[in-house]
């Protein structure tokens, strides 16, 4: 199992207003998992239309309700992890057949945006797709900038804004990955959502993966101090996953929520959408970090 790389100290001295904290108190910053938008667990190079069409469904009676704004972040699942896994596209960019599989991984990440957008333009919700590329760049597959100013140019403008994992521009690799989960963590670092919600294809974070160890017991309660001892139990993605699975996501937010409340749920269940973002109680994992 890999170490964890944050400990408590970390945690705690990450200062609750830098510089670009933007403070949009009534926005939900929501993640569509590639592992329910998407065949991630078969590896099919195919959306999941009926959990992205319920969750259209869903979110646009939960705004309705609430009139909070949204920005969604999608995984894409096989979209991107076959060929990054292929063609060892995270490890730096050297031959041509590499360049040309990057272009071609962000083709398929722009499809997934755009069938997410087209689900939700069904309901009426105006969305604004912005490619990961164009606000992030990375050294060494770690986010050094993410600009956000097109976030919240489109939240005002009353457009949802739609961004996917994806490969972006790196000061050494090249291109290398930039997953769903790191968008999650850097707007919600610099935008300071009222809450994040994380929809995915089990109920939470488990004390062990929940596919494989059929003993794994839902984690329904994750603070500063029981945060060190999970990263340790928690694994990887069940699927073929190049961005850390379960442990990356926990990672990245045990580093950026510093006060934001989070929810990881399983987006597979009718209803669970609708009533995390109105703040009803689910079968989930909450964060209070
Ligand atoms: P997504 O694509 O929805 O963002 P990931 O594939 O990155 O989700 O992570 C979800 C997967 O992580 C689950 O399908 C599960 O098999 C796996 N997993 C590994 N360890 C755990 C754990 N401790 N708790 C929950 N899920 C885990």
């Amino acid at each position: 199992m890999r170490k964890s790389n944050i400990n408590k100290k970390e945690i705690k001295e990450i200062p609750i207003n830098n510089k670009k904290n933007i403070g949009l108190s009534d926005l939900v910053v929501i993640k569509f998992g590639g592992s329910s938008i998407t065949k991630k667990a078969d590896n099919q190079f195919e959306m999941n239309y009926e959990v992205l069409n319920q969750s259209a469904e869903e979110l646009y009676r939960a705004i309705k309700k609430t009139k909070y704004k949204v920005a969604l972040i999608c995984g894409v699942g096989p979209f991107g992890h076959t060929n990054v896994k292929k063609l060892n596209l995270n490890d730096g960019i050297k031959t041509r057949e590499q360049e040309e599989g990057t272009q071609k991984t962000i083709v398929d990440c722009n499809f997934v945006a755009q069938e997410t957008s087209t689900a939700l333009e069904k309901f009426g919700l105006k969305t604004k797709i912005i490619p990961g590329y164009l606000v992030c760049k990375q050294d060494n597959r770690k986010a050094i900038s993410f600009d956000t100013k097109e976030y919240v140019k489109a939240i005002h403008g009353g457009f949802i804004p739609i961004t996917t994992g994806t490969m972006v521009k790196d000061k050494t690799l090249k291109w290398s990955v930039m997953s769903g989960d790191t968008a999650v963590a850097e707007l919600c670092k610099q935008l300071r959502p009222r809450k994040v919600i994380m929809g995915t294809d089990v109920d939470g974070i488990y004390t062990a993966d929940p596919k494989v160890n059929p003993k794994a017991k839902l984690i329904e309660s994750i603070t500063k101090e029981n945060v060190p001892k999970i990263l340790e139990m928690v694994g990887e993605s069940n699927s073929v996953d190049v961005t850390g699975g379960m442990k990356g996501k926990l990672e990245k937010l045990a580093l950026t929520l510093n006060g934001v409340p989070g929810e990881i749920f399983n987006l597979f269940t009718k209803g669970n959408l609708e009533k995390a973002f109105i703040g009803e109680e689910i079968k989930d994992t909450k964060i209070r970090l």
